[in-house]
Parts: structure tokens; sequence; C-alpha cells
């Protein structure tokens, strides 16, 4: 079938799939532990993708155009026997680029097995070298050193880490330049992304927005940074490399400066929903169709047809939108 483009000629290029709605932490901005405590029914493994369905959906994707394919959550690392899963969309051959997006806890352990099965790239989330202030943001769940023991363990089998990072304003600006410092130290590129109004419970507020041009205001009082021209249209971070070496830092900027034109970002929660925008609803259930046995080229003619009709420009309307209260959730859609 070939490149589809949606109502405002943006092509699919990322596929994002969602492995699972579980986390092992619950950071105040994606599952703040008061809603997200322990009475909070995630979804029964019946109602998630299996893996040759996620393989399936992949392939299909890839027909349409799609290049770069990224495997999040909840907490991927959760999903049992994850590593096959990766295997098999690396069998594909199909994607110029799969990588995985974690909390990083449980990546010392599985680190090498992820490698074995051919990822290449990983991105750790961590908002935090200050123990108090990490454990305030993941809802008091997890410590510094469980994260950055996975970040050395995946340099150390040879997985190409990238650091992401929130700032929320009053929070953890003062962990920039720290953050920052880790990041060049271990030579892995370093990304800033502005607190969002993701979800329904994380009690966004604009005020509590440290922009992106704020950002890199502070890494540019310790580090000598010039722009990158971006590699290709879409890319979401504005990149910058230290003068004199290969390190870079992103800044991302959704909120002060929304790049909804260029975005072709596919998303598909773990049950099987495909969402055009990370501020959708309910999304379009594709897996119950693929569990009454459609074949591929009705598949395929479902998934293009759900983005020709795509209109999404949550980011650029924000101030129109404001007080929408039934969006997806983060931690189900997988950011
Ligand atoms: N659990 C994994 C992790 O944290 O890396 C993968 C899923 S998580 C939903 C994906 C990314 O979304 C993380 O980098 C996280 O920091 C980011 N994220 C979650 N809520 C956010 C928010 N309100 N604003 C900006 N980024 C957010
Ligand atoms: Fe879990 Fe990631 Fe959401 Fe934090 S950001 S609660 S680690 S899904
Ligand atoms: Fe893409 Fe929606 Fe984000 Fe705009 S708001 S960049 S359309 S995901």
């Amino acid at each position: 079938m070939g490149q589809v483009k949606d109502i405002l000629g943006r092509p699919i290029r990322d596929l994002r799939v969602s492995v699972t709605d579980r986390c092992n932490f619950r950071c105040k901005y994606c599952m703040p532990a008061e809603i997200f405590g322990p009475q909070y029914a995630f979804l029964p493994k019946s109602e998630i993708l299996t893996f040759e369905e996620i393989t399936r959906l992949a392939k299909i994707f890839s027909f349409l155009g799609t290049v770069k394919l990224r495997i999040t959550g909840g907490e991927p690392l959760l999903r049992q026997d994850l590593p096959l899963l990766v295997k098999m969309l690396c069998d594909l051959g199909s994607y110029e680029d799969i990588a995985l997006t974690t909390n990083g806890y449980l990546l010392s352990k599985y680190a090498r097995e992820l490698f074995d099965s051919g990822l290449k790239r990983i991105t750790v989330s961590l908002d935090s070298l200050k123990e108090t202030t990490f454990k305030y943001m993941n809802g008091g769940v997890a410590s510094v050193q469980g994260v950055s023991k996975g970040i050395e363990a995946a340099i150390s089998v040879g997985l190409q880490i990238k650091i992401n990072v929130v700032i929320q304003k009053g929070v953890n600006e003062d962990q920039i330049i720290p953050i920052a410092e880790y990041g060049n130290k271990l030579g892995i590129n370093t990304r800033f992304i502005e607190f969002m109004d993701v979800g329904n419970h994380n009690q966004w507020m604009k005020e509590k927005v440290f922009s992106a041009r704020d950002i890199l205001k502070v890494l540019q009082s310790k580090f000598s940074l010039e722009p990158i021209v971006s590699s290709y249209r879409g890319e979401v971070a504005q990149r910058y490399k230290e003068k004199g070496s290969s390190w870079e830092i992103g800044l991302i900027s959704s909120i002060t400066k929304p790049f909804c034109r260029d975005c072709g970002r596919a998303r598909v929660s773990a049950d099987g929903h495909v969402f055009t925008c990370l501020f959708g609803t309910n999304g379009f259930d594709i897996m119950s169709h693929m569990r009454k046995g459609i074949d591929d080229d009705y598949l395929m003619g479902l998934i293009s047809k759900i983005w020709t009709l795509r209109k999404d420009k949550y980011s650029e309307d924000r101030s129109l939108l404001r007080g929408t209260t039934d969006k997806v959730e983060m931690h189900h859609i997988g950011g």
C-alpha cells in the first residue's frame, strides 16, 4: 500500500507500542499513587496484545511507511519474556530503528538478554540524581542507585543509552546541570522534556512548566552548546551538541513550542487501541477486529483509514482544549 498521509499531509513515521499498562513506579506526573493505588485495576492478560499480535501490527505499520519503532508501557520490562518480543520485532527486518523506553529499574537484570535479542537502543527516564527528589517524583518507590546500576549494566553490554528527564518547575530544575554532567561523563545523550498535561490526574498547570528555553539557558551556563540541524522532518527534539565533543542534549518543547504540524507518531496501547495523538480519548479498538480473524489486507486498510482521517493537533490547540477531562492516561499509551 505504501506511505499514507493524514488530512494535514503528515505521514506515519513512528510507531510506539505499549506492551503493558502496569508499572513498578508511581511517578506523580504520570501515575500518582493516590489514583493508581493497590485498588487500581490494570488490564488482565487476556485483554492485552500477544507478542504475535504486536509483531503483526508492527509489520503492517511498516508496510504503511513506518520506519521507527519504540517499545514502551507502563513499564515494558514488567512484561514477561520481553526479550522474546524484541527478537520477534528485530527479526522482521522492517525497521531502521527499534528502541525501548524504560524507567531503568529492572535494566541491570535484563540488559544482556535485550542486547542478545537484537536491541541496540534504550531510553532511560531519570528525573533526578538527588535521592529525595527522585523518590518524591517516582512516588517513593525506587532509588537513584537502582536506575544508575541499570544504565551502567546496559552500557557494559553494548547498548546505546539516552536519558529522558522531565523538568517540573519548583521540583527538579536544580537537577538540570547534575543530570547533564552525569550524561556528559558517561557519553550519554540527554533529553529534557517539558512537563505535559497528559492524562487527567497529574494536576498540570502551565505555571508548573519549566520551559525548554529556560532549560537551555541553564545548560548554557555550564556547557558550550551549538545547535544541530534536525536530521529529518518531524524530529521532536531540538538538538544541541557540546563544542569539541559528540555529546548531545535535546529539548522537547511540547508545551511552549508545539510540533504537531510535523507529528507522524502513531501509538498502540497494550489493549490494542490505535491512538493518533498523545492526548486522544479512546483510540480505535483494532485488537477486537484482529481477534475476529481479519486478514492482513483488511487490517492494513483499517489502519490506513484511521490515519488518513487524522486531524489531531492538540498541543497547538491547547489553550482552546484546556479542561478536557477524558484524555488517555500516559501509562496506558506509553509516552
Ligand atoms: N515507564 C517507562 C518510563 O518511564 O520510561 C516508559 C513509559 S513512560 C509513560 C514514557 C515517558 O513518558 C517517560 O520518559 C516519562 O518521563 C514520560 N512522561 C510521563 N508523564 C509525563 C508528563 N506528564 N510530562 C512529560 N513526560 C511525561
Ligand atoms: Fe511508570 Fe514510566 Fe509512568 Fe513513571 S513515567 S509511572 S515509570 S510509566
Ligand atoms: Fe502529535 Fe498530538 Fe503531540 Fe500534536 S499533541 S505533537 S498531534 S501527539
